[in-house]
């Protein structure tokens, strides 16, 4: 490859993770006249696209689904001009010696060179690491309601969990099964108020509090799970056709040890400015320690990483102004 080709290759602002922080960030960047290019997941998705209403987005009245959502800020980001590369990334390094971009980004099929990265890379569903959870994922056991909900037409199934989604969850469940049983661990709930009394109040949710699922159990697919009461110590059998699994999140940054400082559950630390500890590194969305896990805040995150890298690009150009 001659000089030339070589320089086209170098992006100004290269993005991981195609959620609301990593397409926020390609419209700031992308928009802002910055050679942007965003990867994202060749299988894995946002998983903003797995919700089937936010009605907390400001400005879109009546709600939006993720997915329509997430539809509309990719048809906004190309129209800047962001490029978009659907592959999975598999190994992050500094540039080698000599070589004026920063980072090394290497993918299945290429390598790619930029003077500023943006991790957006997002969270994934935590496991419960009971028997049957693994083998009985697509039949029976799910992570996803808004995808699996339908096939549980006028039966009974279970949602683990007591936070926001769970909860939310379970709420999109009850347009489709018979009963849902929420399990959770406490005799209260984390989830905020307004999803809380919701399920509170609806006549086709029950709970089984201070409960833990012991194992899932079933022949060809899930027909009961034992269900372990944390108070009393006594072991129950809850007939059920699926169970939904939300028991929080785990930070997709394995590919970070070691390059920037996580905390120790994983999350990448950042201060206000999106900057982590490595120079030309900026963080955004849910891989990063915070208190507030939404869209928007996301989207927040995203805009605050573009600007940061904007100014770190310019003032390695000499462009600072
Ligand atoms: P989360 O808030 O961390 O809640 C996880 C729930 O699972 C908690 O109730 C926790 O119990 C329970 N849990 C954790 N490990 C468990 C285990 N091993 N066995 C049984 N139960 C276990 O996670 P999330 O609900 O997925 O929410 C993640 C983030 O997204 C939050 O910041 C949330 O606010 C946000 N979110 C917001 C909305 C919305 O605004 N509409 C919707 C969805 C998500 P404890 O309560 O006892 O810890």
């Amino acid at each position: 490859m001659n000089t030339q080709a070589k320089q086209r290759q170098i992006y100004d602002v290269l993005i991981i993770g195609g959620g609301p922080a990593g397409l926020t960030a390609g419209i700031y960047a992308a928009r802002a006249g910055f050679k942007a290019l965003m990867i994202r997941g060749a299988s894995t998705v946002s998983q903003i696209t797995a919700t089937d209403i936010i009605e907390n987005y400001p400005g879109i009245v009546g709600g939006i689904s993720g997915f329509e959502l997430i539809e509309n800020f990719i048809k906004q980001a190309r129209q800047f001009g962001l490029e978009i590369s659907d592959s999975d990334v598999t190994g992050i390094a500094p540039a080698p010696p000599g070589d004026i971009s920063g980072w090394e980004i290497t993918t299945e099929g290429n390598t790619y060179r930029t003077l500023s990265l943006i991790v957006a890379t997002g969270t994934n569903w935590r496991r419960l690491g009971v028997f049957g959870e693994e083998s009985f994922i697509g039949k029976g056991v799910s992570f996803c309601a808004t995808c699996d909900g339908p096939f549980y037409r006028n039966q009974e199934v279970a949602v683990v969990g007591g936070g926001d989604t769970a909860i939310q969850e379970a709420l999109f469940l009850t347009n489709f099964a018979r009963k849902v049983t929420i399990i959770h661990r406490r005799d209260r709930l984390r989830a905020t108020a307004i999803l809380r009394d919701r399920a509170l109040k609806n006549a086709k949710i029950e709970f089984l509090w201070d409960s833990v699922v012991q194992e899932i159990q079933g022949e060809q697919t899930v027909s009961r799970l034992l269900v372990r009461n944390l108070k009393t110590g006594s072991v129950s059998e809850l007939p059920v056709e699926g169970v939904f699994i939300f028991v929080g999140l785990n930070p997709n940054t394995w590919l970070l040890k070691g390059i920037i400082d996580l905390d120790q559950s994983g999350y990448i630390l950042t201060d206000q400015e999106m900057k982590t500890t490595a120079q030309g590194i900026f963080a955004a969305g849910d891989c990063i320690k915070k208190s507030l896990r939404q869209v928007i805040t996301a989207c927040g995150d995203g805009a605050t990483a573009a600007f940061s890298a904007q100014h770190y690009v310019e003032a390695l150009k000499g462009e600072t102004y």
